[in-house]
């Protein structure tokens, strides 16, 4: 799996893309555990201050076996915010 920087704690991470498609990534990381975050939400994260990217974290470890943190971009009224839900794994893995 390539690895890079976790975008919500910063460190070393694996990823891949889910097997219909190269849009969101599935991250599996030592301090965050597992999720998904799409492209438009990983520029946004890199942007956001870090209590943010911290609560993402601890939402992520906090998933229930089975239940993966997917986080996207919702645009309300032109405005991009950062939204998580916990969806089935293995929809993603
Ligand atoms: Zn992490």
């Amino acid at each position: 799996m390539p690895e890079q920087q976790c975008p919500l704690c910063g460190k070393t991470a694996k990823y891949k893309h889910p097997s219909y498609g190269a849009g969101p990534k599935c991250f599996t990381c030592e301090e965050c555990a597992f999720f998904v975050i799409s492209s438009q939400a990983e520029k946004l994260i890199d942007r956001s201050p870090s209590d943010r990217k911290i609560k993402l974290s601890e939402k992520s470890k906090k998933a229930e076996i089975g239940t993966i943190l997917v986080i996207w971009v919702e645009t309300i009224e032109k405005e991009e915010i950062i939204n998580s839900h916990y969806e089935k794994e293995d929809k993603w893995f």
